[in-house]
């Protein structure tokens, strides 16, 4: 049984009663048109159809915002686009798992808009990849987060902050209007989609750890906006830190980032076939 049959049994009484008004019109809400990379064919309702399951990639920053910018003079905004396609480009070779991007190339999207488009697609997964500025200087290693309104550590705390700031470089009001779900329906899907990010981001670091560096205490979790969608399991991945010198070097190597790519690819397909990720 997969997420939304569940959600779909457990709750469908509430949402044809209480609820209905507000579900029809989240049902009904138009969003952005997106680049399709393989459109999955919708669960039918009830059946045991075996469609693949959707990841939405999600290059960190873009356009305007170039993200973290090492001390090589290395920009967050095109290694993170590089792994990302290169994730999907491994990820379309395979049957049960279809892939998505958030952005193709170099434009600033906010940080609502790589929500809505998530929750659009009807994404299983999201996850989010970053390779930030680190508060501390030494720090280095892949590490993942989840959403949470406390912080795992101060560290995580003001990562999230300065992440949250990334909208600052897009048109005053262009987006964010948008907040189309009562915070009723955010409570009745939230159980579900934290315990599948809580699996998502054990999987994924556990997995990555086999072969790549790991930060300290890599599962983490912080206020990030970017990781709001309350239905969808969402995952924030810093493959490392361009304020570290090792890792930068790292991540402006073309044939390393091919390794971190073939890693997340990998462990991204195992969370989507995890009986715990159900
Ligand atoms: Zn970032």
């Amino acid at each position: 049984m997969d997420r939304r049959q569940l959600l779909g049994l457990g709750l469908s009484k509430l949402w044809l009663t209480a609820f209905g008004t507000a579900a029809m019109a989240l049902a009904q809400t138009p969003g952005p048109a997106l680049a399709a990379e393989r459109r999955p064919g919708r669960k039918p309702a009830g059946g045991a159809s075996s469609r693949p399951r959707l990841v939405m990639l999600d290059p960190g920053h873009g356009g305007n915002d170039p993200g973290a910018i090492g001390t090589r003079g290395t920009f967050e905004k095109e290694v993170t686009l590089d792994i990302a396609r290169e994730v999907a480009r491994i990820l379309a070779g395979r049957t049960n798992v279809a892939v998505k991007l958030t952005r193709r190339d170099d434009r600033f999207l906010a940080l609502d808009e790589r929500v809505a488009l998530t929750r659009e697609a009807g994404a299983d997964l999201f996850v989010s990849i970053h390779a930030d500025s680190a508060p501390n200087a030494d720090a280095r290693g892949l590490s993942a987060y989840i959403l949470s309104e406390k912080a795992s550590d101060s560290f995580a705390s003001r990562l999230a902050q300065q992440e949250n700031q990334a909208d600052r470089f897009g048109k005053p009001g262009s987006f964010g209007g948008g907040r189309i779900v009562k915070d009723i329906l955010l409570d009745l899907t939230a159980r579900h989609t934290r315990h599948a990010s809580l699996a998502a981001r054990q999987l994924l670091v556990e997995g990555a750890g086999k072969e790549l560096r790991l930060l300290e205490n890599p599962m983490r979790s912080a206020n990030f906006a970017v990781l709001k969608a309350p239905d969808v399991p969402s995952v924030l991945v810093e493959t490392g830190f361009l304020s570290n010198p090792r890792d930068e070097e790292i991540l402006r190597d073309a044939t390393a980032r091919r390794v971190v790519s073939r890693v997340l690819a990998r462990e991204i397909a195992g969370v989507l076939s995890n009986p715990a990720f159900a």
